[in-house]
């Protein structure tokens, strides 16, 4: 038995052959040639071949792995058009009289060594993206494509690294695993991996390809990044044990799709997801969700270098919307400052940054930034069944306020003739004590509540959620934390208003129960959690 080490990237279990990756490198040969200009519209033609491959493959990633992950394709594809790259390719044809596959590779081995060379680890990284559209571009001129990967039966892919495209173009049907010499966990095929869901191993080092060949069999820990070739009787089973494992209990919850979230004796709950971003919404569907009971709308200003514009919000929001197909989807407004910092924002820096002017704060205080979100939401709820959520709230006036911006928003809307629904539900979250122990007087004002544990435990019981240090004390299950949110719910439900969990402890399946006991309407978990609550709940017997 010879055993690998790299960094794994999805943890799973695969035992299998081993197929390295045999990347057919188009041999460039360097010719004469008499027509320089036949030999350029050669080029451009292969240019047209390339980027309509790489078309097909970025809306492939786009379906399997969302917009994010697929961007660099697109990023490819701008890459064929750019001009010092093209001139380079030209001027040698032109000035060698060579043919355009030799041009182009010389091309590649200069834009790449010198992307190599540069301070800056993403430009770096585009070393790889150089030289992944040559090839490209080398084999559409040779009429050569290398795309195939794995065939017949499913094997572990091994390979020095794998280009982007060569990983996205996998066909997950036929592939156990894959593990690469090299990769960095932040490499774009790292980051497809990961969301392809494919059981992965990364930065083995050069020892790998010196130490598998094609038909070995091996058995891959993607929890812990090793990989036994031929491994021992002892090994292969305790890997086949954890394998077993893992599929069981995936089983166990695939079978609950489609099936209701409702208890042993009848109770019924919403099981929704939380999202951070668009490319989410694709693990929503697959898992079965209700709804979107948490979108952070902060990612988008976080993954901007500006403030995002009230057109790129509403697209957005219309796309979620539209996704979930008259689902409930409640986004969160803005909840940046403390541990979400925004540098365009040029918060200032505080002692005690969990207690300063964050989210709604900044909202109230900074209106023009506020009413371009709330315009955009209110623009995309024509598209679906959209609740808008406060966070943060710790006070009946900022309710207030930000009711009275909701209205003065719409007035301005439909005097522009903008379209919006009126059916939007109108909630806050619940996530320092002040606003649960003032929940009755909140919600009267509002359609739901939805709880927010991280931060009502951070405030609750006094730890800074971002202290590791302290951990010992954070008990979650706190009995504070717990008649908070009973109160909670006890209050909405008196005055006709629902209530959701969105924190982290609506996952936590071991109150399942105590929170169905406490009425609560909706618990809204990370996609990868709602088939295990779902579960959960339908094991519940609340008439016990
Ligand atoms: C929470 O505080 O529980 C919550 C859901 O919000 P965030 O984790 O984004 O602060
Ligand atoms: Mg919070």
């Amino acid at each position: 038995m010879t055993t690998l080490k790299g960094k794994g990237v999805y943890g799973a279990i695969a035992l299998g052959r081993i197929s390295v990756f045999a990347r057919k490198e188009a041999s460039v040969k360097r010719t004469h040639v008499n027509d320089t200009e036949a030999e350029k519209a050669r080029l451009a033609a292969a240019k047209e071949k390339a980027t309509e491959q790489l078309q097909e493959i970025y809306n492939k990633a786009l379906k399997e792995v969302g917009e994010a992950n697929a961007q660099i394709f697109e990023i490819h594809m701008m890459m064929i058009e750019d001009e010092d790259y093209n001139d380079s390719i030209s001027s040698i044809i032109e000035t060698q009289s060579v043919n355009a596959e030799y041009a182009v590779a010389v091309t590649a081995d200069n834009f790449a060594a010198m992307f190599a060379a540069m301070d800056d680890a993403y430009m770096q990284a585009r070393s790889a993206d150089v030289k992944d559209i040559s090839n490209r571009i080398i084999s559409c001129l040779s009429e050569e494509n290398n795309e195939s990967t794995a065939t017949g039966e499913k094997v572990i892919i091994c390979a020095d690294d794998l280009a982007p495209s060569e990983t996205v173009l996998l066909d997950k049907e036929k592939v156990l695993a894959f593990v690469t010499a090299f990769g960095s966990s932040n490499s774009h095929t790292a980051i497809l991996a990961r969301n392809m869901n494919i059981p992965a191993i990364i930065g083995v080092g050069e020892e790998l390809l010196n130490s598998v060949r094609n038909g070995d069999f091996a058995a891959v820990d993607g929890y812990t990044g090793e990989i036994f070739v031929y491994p021992d009787e002892e090994t292969k089973s305790r890997l086949e044990g954890k394998r077993a494992e893992d599929e069981e209990k995936k089983r166990l919850l695939q079978e609950l799709k489609g099936k209701e979230n409702i208890t042993l004796d009848g109770t019924r709950v919403n099981i929704y997801a939380n999202i951070g971003s668009v490319d989410n919404i694709g693990a929503v569907l697959a898992n079965d969700a209700g709804g979107i009971g948490l979108f952070r709308s902060e990612f988008l200003y976080l993954e901007s270098s500006d403030y995002p514009s009230e057109e790129q919000q509403f697209a957005a929001y219309k796309r979620v919307l539209e996704s979930m197909a008259g689902k409930k989807v409640v986004i969160r407004t803005l909840d940046i400052g403390a541990d979400k910092q925004v540098d365009y924002f040029n918060l200032a820096k505080e002692d005690n940054p969990a207690l300063g002017y964050r989210a709604i704060r900044i909202c109230l205080t900074r209106p023009e930034i506020f009413k371009t979100q709330l315009r955009a939401l209110y623009r995309a709820s024509a598209y679906g069944n959209l609740g808008i959520m406060f966070p943060m709230i710790t006070s009946v006036c900022e309710v207030q306020q930000a009711l009275d911006l909701c209205e003065q928003v719409k007035k301005e809307l439909k005097a522009d003739g903008i379209e919006y629904s009126d059916k939007v539900e109108i909630g806050i979250m619940i996530e320092t004590p002040a606003a649960a122990i003032i929940s009755d007087r909140l919600a009267p004002m509002v359609d739901f509540f939805s709880v927010g544990t991280n931060d009502l435990t951070q405030y609750t019981l006094a730890c800074d959620r971002q202290n590791a240090a302290i951990e010992q004390f954070v008990d979650t299950h706190h009995e504070a934390i717990l008649r908070l949110i009973e109160m909670s719910a006890k209050n909405a439900h008196a005055h006709g208003a629902w209530i959701g969990i969105c924190g982290e402890l609506a996952a936590d399946t071991g109150l399942t129960e105590s929170f169905l006991r406490m009425g609560i309407d909706e618990l809204s978990v990370s996609p990868s959690f709602v088939l295990k609550v779902r579960d959960a709940v339908r094991r519940c017997d609340l008439s016990k």
